[in-house]
C-alpha cells in the first residue's frame, strides 16, 4: 500500500484587515498547478497579536509567511535575521522559517525589478520615480542595488522624497535626488524608466497621474505599481506613445514567485498566478 502523507506545508499572511487581500488565491492556485501539497492561510492579525502569530508560525513549523499592512516594520523585532535590502528599506513583507529561525526579506522592490529585467538591463539607467511611500522606497533601494545610475524621486511631500534619495545615495552605488512634485510634472526626455509608485489609479482606471509623457524618448519604459486595474490611465497613455509598459499585476505575481522560491526552493508558475489574479480583478484575458 502506498504511504499517504496528510501533512501539508504551511504558509500564509499576517495583516489586518485581510479580507480584501487576494494573495491567498494566487498562491494556492500556483501550489495546485505545480502539484505542491501546501496551504496559504490568510490570517487577520492585530498589532497586539503579531508576536504571538509569529511564534505560532514557528511552533506549527510553517515554512514562511507574508506580512502586509500594518506589520511590515513591526515584524522586524520578532526576527532572527533581516536580508540586506530589507534592512536598508526598513520593512519586511516576506519571512522564511528555517530550523526555527526567522529570516526577513522584502519582495516589493524585487518583484518590480524582476518585471523590469524582462524588458531591459537596469544597470546605468536614469530613473524617474513618482511617489515616496513604502512601495517607492523598496523599488528605489532595489534599483540602486541593481546598478541604475541615477534616481529622481518626485513627491508632493518633499521630506519623504528626501529620505528615499538619501537612502539610495548612502546605501547603494546609485546617485539620487529628491524633487517636489506639484502640478503637472514633465518627464524629461533623457529618462530611461518612469515609475508611478503612488496610489493614484488604484481601483480607478480613469485616475490621472499628474505627469506629462509628451517629451519621453521612444525607448522609454513606463511602469505602474497599481495591480488593479493593471492597465491604468498612465500606462494607456504611455502605450499610445509607443513606450514599453510594465503593470503592477506583473509586479505582484513576481512577488508570489519570489516568496515561493524563498519558502519552498521552487519556482512556481507565474502564469497560474497571473491568470488567477486577472480573473479576480476581472481583467479580460
Ligand atoms: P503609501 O501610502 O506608503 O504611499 C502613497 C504614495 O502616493 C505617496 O508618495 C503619496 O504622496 C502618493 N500619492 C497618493 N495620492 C497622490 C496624489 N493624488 N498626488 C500625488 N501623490 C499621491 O502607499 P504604498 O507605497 O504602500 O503603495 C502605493 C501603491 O502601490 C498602492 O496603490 C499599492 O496598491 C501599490 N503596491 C503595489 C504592489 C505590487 O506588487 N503591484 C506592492 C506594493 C504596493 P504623499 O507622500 O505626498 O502623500
Amino acid at each position: 500500500m502506498t504511504e499517504k502523507n496528510f501533512r501539508a506545508v504551511l504558509t500564509g499572511s499576517f495583516s489586518t484587515p485581510c479580507g480584501d487581500n487576494p494573495t491567498v488565491a494566487m498562491m494556492e492556485a500556483a501550489y495546485a498547478h505545480d502539484g505542491i501539497d501546501a496551504r496559504y492561510i490568510n490570517c487577520d492579525v492585530s498589532a497586539d497579536h503579531l508576536g504571538a502569530a509569529v511564534r505560532g508560525a514557528v511552533a506549527m513549523e510553517w515554512v514562511g509567511f507574508n506580512c502586509s499592512l500594518p506589520h511590515k516594520v513591526a515584524v522586524i523585532e520578532h526576527l532572527d535575521e533581516v536580508a540586506d535590502a530589507a534592512r536598508i528599506i526598513g520593512a519586511v513583507n516576506c519571512v522564511s522559517i528555517r530550523d526555527g529561525r526567522l529570516l526577513g526579506d522584502n519582495t516589493d522592490g524585487k518583484g518590480f525589478l524582476a518585471s523590469l529585467k524582462t524588458v531591459t538591463d537596469p544597470s546605468g539607467k536614469k530613473v524617474l520615480l513618482l511617489g515616496a511611500g513604502g512601495a517607492a522606497r523598496a523599488i528605489a533601494v532595489e534599483l540602486g542595488l541593481a546598478g541604475v545610475a541615477h534616481i529622481t524621486v518626485a513627491n508632493r511631500t518633499r521630506d519623504k522624497a528626501d529620505v528615499i534619495a538619501s537612502l539610495v545615495r548612502d546605501n547603494t552605488p546609485a546617485d539620487a535626488e529628491a524633487i517636489v512634485w506639484s502640478g503637472d510634472l514633465t518627464v524629461p526626455s533623457d529618462v530611461d524608466v518612469v515609475i508611478n509608485a503612488t496610489s493614484i489609479g488604484l481601483g480607478d482606471k480613469e485616475a490621472r497621474v499628474p505627469a506629462s509623457l509628451e517629451g519621453v524618448n521612444d525607448g522609454c519604459i513606463v511602469a505602474d505599481v497599481i495591480p488593479n486595474p493593471p492597465m491604468t490611465h498612465f500606462l494607456r497613455d504611455a502605450k499610445a506613445r509607443g513606450c514599453t509598459v510594465l503593470d503592477g499585476l506583473g509586479m505582484l505575481v513576481n512577488q508570489g514567485v519570489i516568496g515561493a522560491e524563498l519558502w519552498l526552493g521552487r519556482t512556481l508558475s507565474a502564469d497560474a498566478m497571473e491568470r488567477t489574479l486577472a480573473d479576480i480583478f476581472g481583467v479580460p484575458q
